[in-house]
C-alpha cells in the first residue's frame, strides 16, 4: 500500500524542524495576545464556495467534495478562514466580546497538481483577527511574519504588499479594467475570457504567461482607490517602515480569493521555484456579514508550512531535537530489570532516558549512546549490580563517577536535572 497522489508522511526523521516552527510561533502568537483554536477539517460546501468565491481556482477545480450518505455536500477544508469566521459567528463570539484573536495549524487539501512545495494536503499555520478596522493591526500582522521568520534564522524573504481597495472604490475600478481587457480579449486564456464579466480581478491572478504578458500594463487598483483606503495602506506603510520591516509595493498582487479587501500580502522567496509564496493574507472587512454575521472587520494570514520548512532545510537551519539525557547500557537479566524500572521513572520525571533489552555487548551499546547523542551513560554490568555500584558517564566531558546503587534515582535525576 502506497499513500495517494499529492499525500505524504513526514517522517520523525524530518519533524525537528515542524517542531520548531510550531513551538516558535505559538509563543510568538500567544505572546501577541492570541488563542488558539481548533476546527473540523470537514465543513459544509457551501461555506467554502460563499466565501472563498464561486470563481476562484479553489472552489471551481481544487475542492475535494463529496456527498455523504444523507447526501449533503461535504468539502475538505482547503483553508481555514472560511471556518473560522463560521465558528465566530455560530458561536456569536462578537456579542460580548467582538475583538478576538486566533491562530492554528493543521492540514488543508487541495486538489492541485503536485510537485516540490504543493501538495494535495499540505499544512497551514493560520493567523485571524476579528473586530479591528486599525490599519494598525494589518502592520502587526505583518510584523508578526517578518519576526516569526526572522527568530526562525530565515532569509531572503520579501514581504509584497498590496491594496485592494473595498465595495467604494472597487466598482469603479472594475470598470477600468474591464475596458482594457476588452482590448485584450484574444489574448486571455479561456479560463480568463470567462471570468472576465464575472470576476476581471481574478485575471490579474491568473498563472498563465500569455495573461500575464497581456496584463502588463493593466490599470492597478493601487492607483484607484478611494481617499480613506488610500490612508488606510499610508499608515500601514508608515508602521512598517518605523518598525523597519522591509517591504515592496507590489501594485499586481491580488491574492487567490475573493473575500480581501484593503491590505493584501505575500512572503516570498526565490528559493522554490515557481511556488515563491510562503505566506499570504489580508484583510476581509465584509465576510463576516456576507456569511451571516455581524458587520465585522477581520484580516489574517496563512503560512504554508510545508513550504516553509523546505525553505528552512536549504538554509540548513538546525531542526530542534532534544538529545537523550541518559542511556543506560544493562548487561545481564538482573541489570536489565533495574535498568528497566530507572528508565521509566526517569522518563516520568521529564528526563529522556532510554536503555537497550537485546542483550548486545559493551561496545555496540557505547556506539548505541553516542549515536543517540546521549548526554551521559550509566554502565550496569553483572559486576557493578553485585557491588552494587554502578558508573556514569558524562559523554562531553568524558569524566565518570560512581553511584551507590541504594540513592541512585535520587542521584541520577540530581545529576541530570543540572544539565
Ligand atoms: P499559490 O499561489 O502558490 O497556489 P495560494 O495563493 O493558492 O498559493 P493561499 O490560499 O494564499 O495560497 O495559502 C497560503 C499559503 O499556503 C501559500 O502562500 C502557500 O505557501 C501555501 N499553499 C497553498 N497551496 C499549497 C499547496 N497545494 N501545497 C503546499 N502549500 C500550499
Ligand atoms: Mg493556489
Amino acid at each position: 500500500m502506497q499513500t495517494i497522489r499529492g499525500f505524504r508522511d513526514i517522517l520523525p526523521g524530518r519533524i525537528g524542524l515542524w517542531q520548531k516552527v510550531e513551538k516558535e510561533a505559538s509563543r510568538l502568537f500567544e505572546a501577541f495576545g492570541f488563542k488558539e483554536i481548533r476546527i473540523p477539517v470537514l465543513e459544509k460546501t457551501e461555506l467554502f464556495a460563499r466565501s472563498i468565491g464561486e470563481t476562484t481556482d479553489i472552489v471551481e477545480k481544487e475542492m475535494y467534495t463529496f456527498d455523504d450518505r444523507k447526501k449533503d455536500k461535504l468539502t475538505l477544508r482547503p483553508e481555514a478562514t472560511a471556518s473560522i469566521v463560521r465558528s465566530y459567528i455560530q458561536h456569536k463570539m462578537y456579542a460580548d466580546n467582538p475583538i478576538r484573536k486566533f491562530y492554528m495549524t493543521g492540514p488543508m487539501f487541495r486538489r492541485e497538481r503536485p510537485q516540490k512545495g504543493r501538495y494535495r494536503q499540505f499544512y497551514q499555520i493560520d493567523v485571524e483577527v476579528f473586530g479591528v478596522a486599525s490599519a494598525y493591526i494589518d502592520s502587526q500582522l505583518i510584523y508578526l511574519l517578518h519576526n516569526l521568520f526572522k527568530n526562525l534564522g530565515l532569509t531572503g524573504l520579501s514581504a509584497h504588499i498590496n491594496s485592494l481597495g473595498c465595495p467604494e472604490c472597487r466598482p469603479a475600478y472594475q470598470k477600468t479594467l474591464l475596458n482594457f481587457l476588452e482590448a485584450k480579449k484574444d489574448l486571455l486564456c479561456e479560463n480568463c475570457r470567462r471570468r472576465m464579466s464575472k470576476n476581471p480581478l481574478r485575471i490579474l491572478d491568473c498563472k498563465a504567461q500569455t495573461c500575464q504578458d497581456a496584463i502588463k500594463n493593466a490599470p492597478a487598483i493601487l492607483d484607484n482607490l478611494c481617499d480613506e483606503c488610500d490612508n488606510h495602506f499610508k499608515i500601514v506603510k508608515t508602521t512598517l517602515e518605523k518598525q523597519n520591516v522591509d517591504f515592496i509595493v507590489n501594485k499586481t498582487l491580488v491574492r487567490g480569493l475573493d473575500y480581501y479587501t484593503r491590505t493584501a500580502w505575500e512572503i516570498q522567496t526565490t528559493s522554490l521555484g515557481a511556488q515563491s509564496a510562503v505566506a499570504g493574507g489580508g484583510r476581509y472587512d465584509k465576510l463576516v456579514k456576507e456569511l451571516g454575521g455581524p458587520d465585522t472587520p477581520a484580516i489574517g494570514f496563512a503560512i504554508g508550512f510545508d513550504r516553509l520548512v523546505e525553505v528552512m532545510e536549504q538554509l540548513n537551519i538546525e531542526p530542534l531535537e532534544p538529545g537523550l539525557d541518559l542511556f543506560i547500557i544493562a548487561m545481564g537479566n538482573e541489570a536489565m530489570d533495574k535498568a528497566y524500572h530507572w528508565s521509566c521513572n526517569i522518563n516520568q520525571n521529564g528526563l529522556r532516558s532510554e536503555t537497550d533489552f537485546q542483550g548486545k555487548s559493551l561496545k555496540s551499546l557505547m556506539k548505541k549512546a553516542n549515536k543517540l547523542n546521549a548526554g551521559h551513560v550509566l554502565i550496569a554490568g553483572d559486576k557493578e549490580v553485585k557491588e552494587n555500584a554502578f558508573i556514569l558517564r558524562n559523554m562531553e566531558t568524558k569524566e565518570q563517577v560512581i553511584i551507590n546503587g541504594d540513592s541512585l534515582l535520587a542521584d541520577l535525576i540530581n545529576i541530570l536535572k543540572k544539565q
